[in-house]
């Protein structure tokens, strides 16, 4: 979450029953609309009808007011993550990709769609290379060379298209009224302008929409973005062809091929060579979830090319072999930091995008290869990073054998949304434009920016030993962490879903929550804010403050675990179905200021 303070919604007036009303700010700016019912913002809610939980409580109003004009789940989610895109610009929007994951209730089965941006069909290993050296990652981060061809409105196409009962147009309004009646900048929507200021005063258009005035817009103001209203507006009346076909696509490219930087800036900003063609061949990938069955519930995520399903997958498959409900909080750590480092091993050798890599998927979320990684893990000792990976194919128990290759560095920020309907349906969608602020190049006139994914590929072999599965090639997709995952019963019906942001910590961070929520108990609200430790085949274990703070850390450290923190890792939403048939809407209580947690009919605590 972006922003704590509540804000303007009167685009976005849901039934006052459901939100408190908060108190109307004197408006700051002339030009503001009055000030409405603002949805009060909870990081957890009880209820009947449906169910959304994302980091904003527009974006999370905007799910629930679909549903209870007779929306489904991933009506909800489009609604969502469009409103997303305009309070949350720096993390998701139309310039980016996800990862869709659907339960239908109909069915009782898990569908999933890739909407992870490609590289242009001119891409090749070499495209971050400069003389035979990788180029500074800062430099491809704000340069139209790592921006892929966006995949966000063809994900809502395809998903509405395949499980929605209401049209583009209709779902993209409460978005539309949002961006053109704005809404009230809190301290982290500032915070985040802030930190991007330099960069984004190189693109005059990205300054002209972020930096009104010159100046990260204050805390309380009225945020308006009149051109993401009528690309909103556009979108919903000609439908995505306009952005893969059109006027609008052709914006984009016309903005990749010459970053419309500043006559004053002095940094280099390279251009791309994304293409019409690029954009016209763009297809989302409808494709089997993975799927691994965890102390007798059947765990569903992403496929490749996204590494989220299949380590998520692996590491539980790993920890299944161990007691984890009756183990002490230091042996349960233990065991979760050591599965998640032996992932990641795994993960950095077999996993890229299928369409270009032979990616062992159902090797990697088989039992027998688990518990071949799994007898690595000893009670009283710490394995060594970096881990050599195992090989699913010929899984040897305890093989140490192999060339270990390093994590390569991620950038860290996108979001989550997680919803629920009456009927039963789930959808768990995490969206990115990758770093926040994306590549900082706003298209003209269009008012969103573009992302810079592509920097999710190796830039050159982490290991030039090994053959490294995530290097660019033309059309192909960035390894992604992105882990939205749904956990069904024995009899396939819907236990919870969530997810994460934050780059290769989404996989620790979706796993801890899973193991928070299953193996040790915690409602799912308490899941999410458990203090958060990432372990990613690295010499070193991140830990979040309150961890760090904890005897828990003298006790790990004695058994060889080497720390550093971090002050803060992920921010996660997710739904629980209770037994008695209500949802729960979960969201995190203090990361980045707090999540929107909202039902359609509140009922009770959980
Ligand atoms: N680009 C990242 C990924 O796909 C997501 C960014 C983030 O979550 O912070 O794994």
């Amino acid at each position: 979450m972006r922003r704590s303070a509540a804000r303007n919604v009167s685009a976005v007036v849901v039934a006052a029953a459901m939100f408190s009303v908060g108190a109307a700010a004197p408006p700051l700016s002339p030009h503001a609309a009055p000030r409405a019912k603002t949805p009060v913002k909870t990081p957890e809610a009880a209820g009947y009808g449906g169910a959304v939980a994302s980091v904003d409580a527009d974006a999370t109003a905007a799910g629930i007011e679909v549903l209870k004009h007779g929306g489904n789940a991933v009506d909800a989610a489009v609604a969502t993550a469009a409103a997303l895109g305009v309070t949350e610009p720096y993390s998701a929007g139309i310039g980016g990709g996800g990862y869709f994951v659907y339960y239908d209730a109909a069915s009782r089965k898990v569908h999933t769609v890739d909407g992870r941006e490609t590289a242009p069909r001119s891409a090749d290993s070499s495209l971050f290379l400069e003389d035979g050296k990788p180029l500074p990652f800062a430099d491809a981060v704000t340069s139209g060379l790592s921006v892929g061809t966006p995949g966000t409105a063809a994900t809502w196409d395809t998903a509405l298209d395949a499980w929605g009962s209401r049209s583009l147009g209709q779902l993209l309004k409460p978005a539309e009224r949002l961006a053109k009646d704005g809404f009230t900048v809190d301290d982290t929507f500032r915070s985040q302008t802030q930190s991007n200021q330099e960069r984004f005063a190189d693109f005059p258009d990205t300054a002209k929409l972020f930096l009104p005035g010159g100046k990260p817009p204050v805390v309380g103001s009225v945020f308006k973005n009149a051109d993401l209203a009528r690309t909103y507006e556009e979108l919903g009346r000609k439908g995505v062809d306009a952005l893969y076909r059109g006027e609008l696509g052709r914006d984009i490219v016309r903005t990749v091929r010459t970053p419309p930087v500043g006559p004053d800036a002095t940094r280099t900003v390279r251009s791309g060579d994304l293409s019409t063609r690029d954009l016209s061949a763009y297809r989302t990938k409808r494709q089997a979830p993975t799927k691994v069955s965890y102390r007798g519930l059947d765990v569903y995520s992403i496929a490749p090319s996204s590494s989220g399903g299949t380590s998520v997958g692996e590491a539980l498959n790993i920890l299944e072999r161990t007691d984890l409900s009756r183990a002490t909080q230091t042996q349960y750590l233990h065991h979760f930091i050591e599965a998640g480092r032996i992932a990641f091993a795994d993960r950095g050798r077999w996993v890229g995008d299928p369409a270009f890599e032979d990616v062992p998927t159902k090797g990697l979320l088989s039992q027998r290869f688990a518990d071949s990684r799994a007898c690595l893990i000893k009670d009283d000792a710490v394995l060594k990073s970096p881990l050599a990976p195992g090989d699913p194919s010929d899984p040897t128990p305890c093989a140490t054998g192999g060339t270990a290759a390093p994590t390569t560095f991620e950038g860290e920020n996108t979001t989550h949304l997680t919803a629920a309907d009456k009927w039963g349906n789930v959808v768990a969608y995490t969206l990115t434009i990758e770093s926040t602020g994306g590549s900082a190049i706003t298209v003209p006139g269009r008012g969103f920016l573009l992302n810079n994914e592509l920097t999710d590929f190796s830039f050159a072999p982490a290991n030039p030993a090994v053959h490294d599965p995530n290097l660019p090639g033309p059309g192909k997709r960035p390894r992604s962490s992105i882990s939205p995952t749904i956990v069904l019963d024995s009899h396939s019906r819907p236990v919870l879903a969530v997810g994460s942001p934050g780059g290769a910590t989404i996989i620790t961070t979706v796993l801890q929550t899973l193991t928070g929520r299953i193996d040790r108990g915690l409602p799912l609200v308490d899941a999410i804010a458990a203090p958060r430790a990432s372990q990613r085949n690295a010499p070193t274990t991140e830990l979040e403050p309150a961890l760090w703070n904890s005897p828990v850390r003298r006790q790990l450290e004695s058994l060889g675990h080497v720390f550093t923190q971090n002050p803060e890792i992920g921010a996660a939403t997710g739904v629980q179905r209770l037994p008695d048939g209500r949802w729960v809407a979960a969201a995190e209580k203090v990361r980045r200021g707090g999540g929107s947690a909202m039902v359609v009919h509140p009922a009770g605590r959980r």
